[in-house]
């Protein structure tokens, strides 16, 4: 029994299954930490930001350029030089601001930075002259009988001073140039930092996969065991209650059932009757035609007594060819009598046993709730002791 229940259940490391699912998820962590540390996925996500921002940046600083021309050309005409010269000095410092911010950005990509060192390098330059510029008009304009600087303002005259600032701004959007042609490995930045979403997309929904299985599979096996635990409980539970013969209820079964029937008869003021019955000589049926033909007959009076007894009432196997039937729901001593006979008449029947005609005869003895005794176990007794009188009485009796 103990290895019907082991086999029914599954091995041991099978059982384990949970523990299999744990460590398959380890693994599967392992594995996906592997593949985002072996792609680098967050360093490229991070690299493609960064040439995404770059991007944005070299764009802002066509800004303040175009801004300082503009600011240029109005304070080379301008008939308000203070707002003018406040024009030029804020787009000096916008550009500066983004050469810092660009520079600090560019911290991740080395040649990035060496172009933007360059930049800084060549607007400075131009800006220089810008301020130079400036300085002067600021200084005419506060003082403007400075006659000395006045000439130096109109000896070098605006075109020279053109001419170097158009060469400086020259040289810087060179410089811009370049770097927009450095733009190109900020595409593959970008490129590789999109690539590497989808890379940790797909792992991640792979992984998420792979532990939704993990997880349905354990559900599944644990209800496939739990459903296997409980076959095997009713089937432990149908074999504790069952002769295995002859399907009939057993001695406990039968005892249980008597106790419920005889408790429900106190109740409702009715009587239970048992009925003992032994199979006369039935040993002479092993001895002369074998084990099995024996088995056979119990199994035939088993189902005998099973059909023509009513629903509400029990027959079991107490022993080897002892078979017990009890009567619920009598009203009175002689309704177990009539049962008795009716039992005899039809188990008497004969039947091809062995290519012979065989009629099993059985001694019966009957008891009586509330005669012949208070519980189960007087009541038990009696009828086995009428049933051995029966049989004694059989004994004498010339065969049929
Ligand atoms: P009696 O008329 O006094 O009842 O005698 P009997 O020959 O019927 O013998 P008894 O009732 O004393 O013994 C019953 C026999 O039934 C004993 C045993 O060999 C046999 N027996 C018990 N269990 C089984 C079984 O499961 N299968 C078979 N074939 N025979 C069984
Ligand atoms: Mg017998």
């Amino acid at each position: 029994m103990k290895q019907e229940l082991q086999e029914k259940q599954g091995h041991k490391w099978l059982q384990n299954d949970t523990l299999i699912a744990i460590l398959l998820g380890i693994l599967g962590a392992l594995l996906y930490g592997a593949t985002v540390f072996h792609y680098g996925y967050f360093q490229d996500m991070q690299r493609g930001e960064n040439g995404r921002v770059a991007i944005q940046m070299l764009d802002q600083m066509r800004r303040p350029f175009f801004r300082l021309k503009k600011a240029e050309a109005l304070l080379s005409q301008s008939t308000d030089e203070a707002s003018a010269i406040s024009g030029v000095k804020s787009a000096i410092y916008e550009g500066r601001q983004l050469l810092l911010r660009y520079l600090k950005l560019a911290n991740y990509n080395e040649e990035l930075q060496e172009n933007l060192m360059q930049l800084k390098l060549s607007y400075e330059a131009w800006v220089s002259l810008e301020l130079d510029l400036v300085n002067k008009k600021t200084a005419l304009a506060t003082d403007p009988y400075n006659h000395k600087r006045h000439d130096e303002y109109d000896h070098k005259g605006h075109d020279e001073y053109d001419a170097l600032v158009q060469k400086n701004s020259t040289a810087f959007l060179t410089v811009m140039d370049e770097l927009a042609h450095g733009e190109k490995p900020l595409h593959y930045d970008i490129k590789a930092g999109a690539l590497a979403v989808r890379g940790l997309i797909v792992s991640t929904l792979v992984f998420a996969v792979f532990l939704i299985g993990l997880i349905f599979w354990q559900v599944w096996s644990n209800a496939r065991r739990t459903k296997r635990h409980y076959e095997t409980v009713l089937q432990l539970s149908h074999l504790s209650h069952t002769d295995s013969l002859t399907g009939l209820p057993n001695r406990i079964m039968f005892d249980d059932r008597f106790s419920v029937a005889i408790a429900g008869a106190r109740r409702y003021d009715h009587c239970v009757g048992v009925l003992y019955l032994d199979i006369d000589k039935f040993k002479e049926v092993n001895d002369k035609m074998g084990h099995q033909a024996g088995d056979f007959v119990l199994r035939k009076v088993a189902l005998r007594l099973q059909k023509h007894i009513r629903e509400s009432d029990t027959a079991a196997r107490v022993g080897g060819d002892e078979f017990v039937v009890l009567l619920t729901n009598l009203q009175n001593k002689a309704d177990a009598r009539i049962a008795a006979d009716k039992i005899q008449i039809v188990l008497n029947k004969p039947f091809g046993l062995n290519g012979e005609q065989y009629a099993p005869r059985v001694s019966i003895g009957i008891a009586v709730f509330p005669y012949d005794g208070e519980d189960t176990k007087q009541l038990l007794h009696h009828a086995d002791s009428a049933m051995y009188e029966a049989k004694q009485t059989a004994k004498f009796r010339p065969a049929p």
